[in-house]
């Protein structure tokens, strides 16, 4: 079994990764966090990437804040660890600084690492040249930064894509008059709106909304625990090494 450090290990992601992971047989090296972790799960608590020192890992994973993101970047193409990021929120910069590292090692980056968002993506684009008109309601608890989140704007290019591809326009929204400014959510691509929850309880869910002439389809995910990303986040460990390569979204790992 392959040995990881988790940047961002005193997170409530990184603690459930290092509880997830560690139980299906991985060592968890490194605990990286500017934090104190709860648990360590066997890791040493690191303040930096930097303390790793010789300590050998095969993969860091990554799922903290952007400017992280990029630190973690350098070190993996610099050490030729490969790198895992789940981290969302990033700016094109930051985006570039994890393209930049595919150029020396493998680097998975996805907005959900969890199999039923995978598939709910790909489910929307099945169905997205099929109907007239798209909404996505994405909702979240109420500690999550950014909005919207990732897993939307994905989702949303996805079906944004398909359109395309099956020679659809763009969507004009047939509201005219807005009494409350924002009332009819994100334009997130080619038109389709993306609306953004955050209450305390939930974890992360979607739904992706479809209307045609007499019929609607609705696309719902539920993560109800953070456990739900520890499958995609091992498939991605597993499929990747020092090997120069770029890889988004679990989708490709799935059968
Ligand atoms: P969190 O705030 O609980 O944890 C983030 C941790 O990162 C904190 O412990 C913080 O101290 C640490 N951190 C921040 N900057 C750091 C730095 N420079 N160096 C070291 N540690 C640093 O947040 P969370 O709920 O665990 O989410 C973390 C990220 O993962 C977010 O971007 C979130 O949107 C994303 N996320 C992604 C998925 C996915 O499937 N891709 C799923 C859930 C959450």
């Amino acid at each position: 079994m392959k040995s990881l450090a988790i940047v961002g290990g005193a997170g409530r992601m990184g603690q459930a990764l290092a509880e997830g992971l560690h139980a299906q047989g991985y060592t968890i090296t490194a605990l990286v966090d500017v934090d104190t972790p709860r648990e360590l799960f066997g890791a040493r608590a690191l303040a930096s990437l930097n303390e790793l020192g010789d300590g050998h890992v095969d993969a860091i994973i990554d799922f903290s804040s952007p400017d992280s993101v990029v630190t973690s970047a350098e070190w993996c193409a610099a050490h030729g660890v490969a790198l895992v990021v789940g981290t969302t929120g990033l700016t094109g910069d930051q985006r570039q600084a994890l393209e930049d590292a595919a150029k020396h090692v493998g680097v998975v980056v996805a907005t959900n690492f969890s199999i039923g968002a995978a598939l709910s993506e790909r489910f929307a684009a099945m169905a997205a040249p099929y109907f007239e008109r798209v909404e996505i309601i994405e909702l979240h608890h109420d500690k999550k930064v950014d909005a919207p989140s990732g897993t939307s704007i994905t989702t949303a290019t996805a079906i944004a894509d398909a359109r395309r591809h099956a020679g659809e326009a763009p969507l004009t929204d047939p509201t005219t008059r807005r009494t409350i400014e924002g009332s009819r959510g994100a334009d997130a691509v080619d038109g389709i709106k993306i609306h953004s929850i955050r209450l305390p309880g939930l974890v992360a869910h979607q739904e992706v909304l479809f209307g045609g002439p007499g019929e609607g389809l609705t696309i719902r995910h539920d993560s109800f625990d953070r456990r739900s990303f520890v499958h995609g986040v091992g498939l991605a460990i597993e499929h990747i090494d020092a090997t120069p390569r770029f890889v988004e979204g679990i989708s490709s790992f799935l059968a």
